[in-house]
């Protein structure tokens, strides 16, 4: 069975091209059966940054996921969004989860401060100042909370810090098994993210060794390429699953109205 891809992207997020059916015509292409769509959602302040939806948006978005699942019947779309976890910031990420039945939320941490997008591009300089090891530790605590608030089904791109190669000295083991202990007692999913093999860390989002600590720990996954064009649809997936099976992983899970379901690969 070919492997549901659930992290893609769309315009509105103003760093990714395509439209849904564009996403949606690739899928079926390379013979996915499944996706779901899962871009970055609208913060209550429209001019947060620059790399995501407006809030006035959200309904636009819902229909061009809708109008990719009008034509392409024979493809199960998910609607889903990738919500940025900020402590104190449940709340909108509670009126968000009321406005429309979405499949699943991906929870993603990307900010270790209100200003510092640690993944941005334009602000990598920023990494210069930094400590890499209170980076890790800033994002673990986050991505902890995340799991821990119980909004998300899935968290995202578990190892996030490492995307430009950096990396603390320190062991950050113990930052990775309270993150996956916290999802593992909240019912949240990690998923596996190809992305990472197109930037500068080369490598699957999370490393083998921390999958195999989740895999140890029972935490459940899903696949997702975040895909910010169609032809990413899907990409490195042979990586992927070969990764998870490297493990021990035998099943992925996959979601409907924000319930889950295993699948065997
Ligand atoms: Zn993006
Ligand atoms: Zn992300």
């Amino acid at each position: 069975m070919p492997l549901p891809d659930y992290h893609m992207h769309t315009p509105l997020c103003r760093h990714a091209v395509g439209e849904p059916v564009d996403y949606a015509r690739r899928a079926v292409e390379i013979g996915l059966t499944e996706i779901g769509f899962s871009d970055h959602s609208p913060m209550r302040q429209d001019n947060f940054d620059n790399w995501r939806m407006r809030f006035d948006q959200l309904d636009e978005y819902v229909g061009k996921v809708r109008r990719a699942q009008k034509d392409f019947p024979q493809l199960q779309i998910r609607l889903a969004l990738e919500v940025d976890y900020f402590p104190n910031g449940e709340d909108w990420i509670r009126e968000l989860a009321a406005r429309q039945p979405w499949d699943y939320f991906i929870g993603s941490v990307h900010y270790v401060s209100d200003s510092w997008a640690i993944d941005d591009p334009q602000k990598a300089v920023e990494w210069k100042n930094r400590d890499a090891f209170e980076v890790w530790q800033i994002y673990f605590e986050r991505l902890t909370m995340a799991a821990e608030s119980k909004l998300f089904e899935i968290i995202g791109h578990m190892d996030l810090p490492k995307k430009f190669g950096h990396k603390p000295g320190q062991n950050c083991a113990p930052l990775y098994e309270k993150f996956l202990d916290a999802a593992k007692k909240n019912n949240c999913a990690i998923e596996l993210n190809t992305a990472g093999l197109r930037k500068e860390c080369r490598e699957i989002y999370p490393a083998g060794e921390i999958l195999q600590l989740a895999f140890q720990k029972k935490v459940p996954i899903t696949f997702g390429s975040d895909a910010h064009a169609p032809g990413e649809v899907g990409m490195n997936f042979a990586e992927a699953i070969s990764l998870a099976r490297s493990v021990g992983y035998q099943e992925g899970c996959r979601f409907a109205q924000r319930q889950r379901e295993l699948f065997k690969f």
